[in-house]
């Protein structure tokens, strides 16, 4: 979805090698055709999207979650979480997302201990996406030195009415506190974690970012991103059913034959199947599933992403893709996956 940084703490290095990426992505697109799989997929995953649960206790207007079915919305079971970690022990997967998709990561049962599982088998860098509704129920010094790396924070922002009416829960005042919290907590832990603030509200940018708390939030967080226009979920988000203050997304990135880098990681559901896309594919496109962790390891299933790579090249695009506003040309991110596939190896070796 359209989002503008307000704050994104960078190197100068990268701030440097910033200046040289239209260059190379432009080669990228260029040479797409040559340049080998193994460039961005590299030998093996390196990096699983775990939907441990699909429930969520919010009810944003902006989200397809209101509209998901019934059967989709559930936790992972003990006995596929348990299946899921042997099966990236086997792949030695270091990098977890918790959130794909939909769902609120901290609702699942035992949050921290599965946290806990999974570093045991040697994951050390994990991510959630969180509406922090959820935070009170946890020490915020606790959640900061045993929980996730990467804590991104969804929230409308710092005005009651307007998050009431987005995400449609109350619960405004402990929320704003808990994330005020985790943040202060964070400063004091010296930034152990990266915590982003992801502002999705229905005012305008400035009316948003003039909150009195933002001041604070804007030195405390690694990152403030505001979202500036709403995705259309393939058509599910309707102008109709949105709050007037929100501009629904006008234009979508033009598909190309080069699929989208969405395609690159595995997902794992509830149910154990895998799927690509941590993004968009709410709904299981069968041109996008893998097989399941039942029958299939990870290694395995990473080797089957080809095939669908193929087919979208070959000009047979998945159906899901062709209605979605999300598509990330994986020119465009070449660089970062190399060097994302090049860090994974040397702490694998
Ligand atoms: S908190 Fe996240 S998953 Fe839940 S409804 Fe809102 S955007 Fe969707
Ligand atoms: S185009 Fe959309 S649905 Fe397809 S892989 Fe990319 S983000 Fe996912």
């Amino acid at each position: 979805m359209p989002a503008v940084y307000i704050k994104n703490k960078r190197s100068i290095a990268s701030i440097l090698k910033i200046a040289l990426i239209p260059v190379i992505n432009g080669f990228a697109k260029y040479a797409w055709r040559s340049i080998p799989r193994s460039a961005y997929l590299g030998a093996s995953p390196i990096r699983l999207n775990l939907a441990i649960t699909r429930k969520c206790n919010a009810n944003c207007v902006f989200c397809a979650y209101q509209f998901a079915r019934k059967e989709d919305t559930v936790h992972m079971s003990d006995a596929i979480f348990k299946l899921a970690l042997q099966r990236m022990r086997h792949a030695r997967i270091r990098q977890v997302m918790m959130s794909p998709n939909i769902g609120e990561p901290l609702m699942a049962p035992m949050f921290m201990d599965k946290l806990s599982q999974l570093r045991a088998i040697g994951v050390d860098q994990i991510e959630v996406t969180t509406n922090g509704l959820l935070l009170h129920r946890t020490d915020a010094r606790k959640f900061l030195l045993n929980g996730p790396d990467k804590i991104n924070l969804s929230f409308a922002g710092f005005d009651q009415a307007m998050y009431e009416r987005d995400y449609r829960v109350r619960h405004f005042e402990r929320t704003r506190d808990s994330i005020l919290k985790l943040l202060r907590e964070n400063r004091l832990l010296g930034n152990k974690r990266e915590i982003n603030i992801r502002l999705r509200g229905d005012l305008p940018v400035d009316v948003l970012l003039a909150a009195p708390e933002m001041e604070e939030v804007m030195q405390l967080a690694h990152s403030v991103e505001v979202m500036t226009e709403v995705d259309d979920w393939l058509g599910l988000i309707t102008k109709d059913i949105l709050p007037e203050g929100y501009i629904l997304q006008k234009e979508a990135p033009e598909l190309t034959l080069r699929p989208c880098m969405l395609l690159w990681d595995l997902t794992v559901h509830p149910d154990g199947d895998i799927h690509l896309c941590a993004c968009r594919n709410v709904y299981g496109d069968p041109r996008l599933h893998i097989g399941n962790i039942k029958e299939m390891d990870l290694v395995e299933a990473h080797g089957k992403i080809g095939d669908i790579l193929d087919e979208w090249e070959s000009g047979n695009v998945p159906t899901t893709c062709k209605t979605c506003s999300m598509y990330c040309d994986p020119a465009n991110g070449l660089i970062g996956r190399r060097r994302e596939i090049r860090q994974d190896a040397a702490l694998k070796s």
